[in-house]
C-alpha cells in the first residue's frame, strides 16, 4: 500500500478527512486547546461532548482513562459537514520542554494507535494534529520527525488508510515543520 504524508497549515475541526484525531487527555475532558475546540465544533456544547466521549471509553474500553496506544472512537457530529465520520482520541506525552526516547515511544504509541483504529475503520484518510506540541510541552521538531517515522513505520501495514494529514495551526509551526521534514 502507499501511503501519503502532508503537513498542511489550517484549523483541524474544519479539515476535510475521513477521520481527525483528538490530542487528549487521559480522562478525556477536553479542557483547552485543541480538544476543546474539537469538542466544540462537533457537538455544539463541551459539556456534552466530554459525556459522550466518557461513556464511549466505558463502551470501548471498560474503564475511565487511556493509555498512550490505546484509543477511543466517537462520532463527528457536526463535523460531519466537512466530510469527517470518527473523532479518534488518542493520548501523547506530556514534556514540559524536555525530550527523551520514552516521551519519543509514548507518542509513537499514540500516533500508531490511531492510525491502527483507523484502518480498521475502513478510512482513507486521517489528519492529526501536532499532538503534545501544545500545552504538553514537547518540542515541535521532535514532534513532527516522531510523526515522520511512525507512519513510515505503519505504511507498511497498511490496509485502508491512504493518506495521512498532519494538520499545523499557526504559520510558524507549519514553518517549522515544513524545515525539519525538508530540511
Ligand atoms: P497537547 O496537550 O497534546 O499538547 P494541545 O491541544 O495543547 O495538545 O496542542 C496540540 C497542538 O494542536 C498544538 O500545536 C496547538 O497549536 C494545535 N492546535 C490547537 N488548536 C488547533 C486546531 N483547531 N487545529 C489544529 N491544531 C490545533
Amino acid at each position: 500500500m502507499t501511503m501519503e504524508f502532508e503537513v498542511v497549515k489550517g484549523d483541524i475541526t474544519r479539515f476535510q478527512a475521513d477521520a481527525i484525531v483528538n490530542a487528549a487527555n487521559k480522562y478525556l475532558e477536553h479542557g483547552g486547546g485543541v480538544a476543546y475546540a474539537i469538542a466544540k465544533a462537533a457537538a455544539g456544547n463541551v459539556a456534552e461532548y466530554i459525556r459522550i466521549s466518557k461513556e464511549a471509553m466505558k463502551k470501548q474500553l471498560g474503564k475511565d482513562h487511556i493509555e498512550h496506544g490505546e484509543v477511543v472512537v466517537t462520532p463527528a457530529m457536526r463535523l460531519e459537514r466537512h466530510g469527517i465520520r470518527h473523532v479518534i482520541h488518542t493520548v501523547g506525552p506530556y514534556c514540559g520542554g524536555t525530550w527523551d526516547e520514552d516521551r519519543k515511544d509514548k507518542l509513537r504509541k499514540a500516533i500508531l494507535g490511531a492510525l491502527r483504529k483507523a484502518d480498521e475503520l475502513g478510512v482513507k484518510s486521517i489528519a492529526f494534529p501536532a499532538i503534545s506540541a501544545g500545552i504538553y510541552g514537547c518540542p515541535l521538531e521532535e514532534v513532527v520527525k516522531t510523526f515522520r517515522e511512525t507512519v513510515e513505520e505503519f505504511s507498511k501495514e497498511a490496509k485502508s488508510v491512504e493518506k495521512v494529514y498532519l494538520v499545523l495551526y499557526s504559520e510558524e509551526s507549519y514553518r517549522k515543520a515544513l524545515e525539519v521534514l525538508n530540511g
